[in-house]
């Protein structure tokens, strides 16, 4: 007996769970891989897929006997063909592929393609049913309002991968919508946190893939550094959470430890806290609504001593307040946003641009689309898919002069 009662496992043992893995070799994929061999006798992998690395590809589709492994270079179909002979395992390639992993039979499909291009086969899982982990943070900030709706429309149940909004999610269930005053997410700040206007406009790659906390892919790794990681999350909890932009706050926290905080009426602030490790969030969705063994380092406060916060830099890190303005502007507004950043990011990385431009072409391309007309509420996902398209063209032909511009 407990004075306070806590809530108690229904005692039926957990059904073996059918998962898919979208982005199966990346940073998120490989965590999630780590849980799911961690529990091999509670998980059947269906599909897992791969942009271009089929022998990393391979490799986990042997291991986990899957039923489909989809690579989206067409050109390595004859490798993947090879390197799966005799295994039985069906294989594809190309976008096509792709979406057939998303749209496979399976109760659980982790989300964690990067980019945009994420969009269709997330699509495909959400109009699957099911549940979806979603880490892919770039199709809600692309086609949020499509994506939630075709989600609604076939009963699958989305569970926020990304840190924060896991964070949010767990500390959300303290309380009702109505009572709910504000969210705040954290940010580390990045490896410039400290940095001056001057000095992050001259930032060099290498610099900007040293992220102080956090082991993550090449591209969301910039967008830490830059804090446009932060403002696709604040667009990510707009649409997750149905949010107003201004019920949204962003908190620096050096230490990333709190991860996610919410406000309620009566003043409590509720928080989720946890070592800077991507397995606890996905831990989390992996075994919703039970909880699992996460291998992540108990956390150990006292050994870290001090948990510190800072108010963001909105001059330093123009974009985040483009997030803001974004989601103010609507109407295909934080679409442009994160197409323009897509861009800027694969400028950087081929060093076309500083790293200073890759705000500047961001904010050139949301001003070029507005003053030209091409604000409109969206209708469908295809909508969206086209003014990602069409604002990628935008930002590619402002490139040439936001490069040769110095700040
Ligand atoms: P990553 O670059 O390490 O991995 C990306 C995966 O997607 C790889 O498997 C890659 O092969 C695949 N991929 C890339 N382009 C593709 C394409 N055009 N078509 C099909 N597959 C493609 O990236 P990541 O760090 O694992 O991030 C994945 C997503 O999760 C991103 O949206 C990111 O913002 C989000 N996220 C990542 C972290 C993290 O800690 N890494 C945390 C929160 C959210
Ligand atoms: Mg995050």
């Amino acid at each position: 007996m407990s004075a306070v009662p806590l809530r108690k496992h229904n005692g039926e043992p957990t059904a073996q769970r059918v998962v898919s893995v979208l982005g199966a070799t990346g940073s998120i994929g490989d965590s999630t891989m780590d849980l799911l061999r961690a529990g091999r006798d509670r998980y059947r992998v269906e599909a897992i897929t791969a942009n271009s690395n089929v022998e990393a590809l391979a490799k986990l589709a042997r291991e986990f006997d899957v039923r489909f492994a989809a690579v989206a270079d067409e050109t390595r179909l004859g490798d993947l063909k090879a390197a799966l002979a005799g295994t039985g395992i069906a294989c594809g390639a190309g976008e096509a592929a792709v979406i057939e992993a998303g749209a496979r039979p399976a109760d659980w499909v982790m989300a964690a393609i990067s980019g945009a291009a994420g969009l269709k086969p997330a699509l495909a899982a959400a109009d699957r049913g099911g549940m979806i982990a979603l880490a892919n943070k770039e199709c809600l900030v692309c086609a949020g309002d499509f994506f939630l709706d075709r989600a609604a429309k076939a009963g699958t149940r989305i569970l926020p991968a990304d840190s924060e909004h896991n964070a949010l999610f767990q500390a959300l269930s303290s309380g009702n919508r109505e009572e709910l005053t504000r969210v705040i997410i954290t940010a580390s700040g990045g490896p410039f946190r400290t940095w001056t206007s001057e000095e992050i406009e001259q930032a060099t790659l290498a610099q900007a893939l040293k992220h102080p906390n956090w082991s993550m892919g090449q591209k969301i790794t910039i967008d830490s550094a830059s804090m446009m990681n932060k403002g696709l999350e604040v667009i990510e909890a707009y649409y997750l959470f149905g949010l107003k932009a201004e019920e949204i706050d962003v908190l620096v926290h050096p230490q990333s430890i709190v991860h996610g905080l919410v406000e309620f009426s009566d003043r409590s602030v509720v928080a989720q806290l946890g070592a800077p490790d991507m397995r606890t969030p996905i831990a989390h969705c992996l075994g919703w609504p039970d909880r699992i063994p996460g291998p992540a380092k108990p956390l150990d406060l006292a050994a870290i001593g001090q948990l510190t916060f800072e108010r963001p830099d909105f001059k330093r890190f123009p974009g985040l307040r483009l997030a803001y303005d974004a989601l103010r502007t609507g109407k295909g507004a934080t679409t442009v946003y994160n197409a323009a950043n897509e861009v800027a990011v694969a400028a950087f990385i081929g060093e076309k641009i500083r790293f200073g431009a890759i705000a500047r072409l961001v904010e050139a391309t949301l001003n070029a689309w507005i003053s030209g007309g091409h604000l409109s509420a969206l209708t469908c996902a295809d909508d969206a898919i086209n003014v990602d398209h069409n604002a990628r063209k935008m930002a590619a032909s402002l490139l040439p002069e936001i490069a040769a511009k110095a700040s």
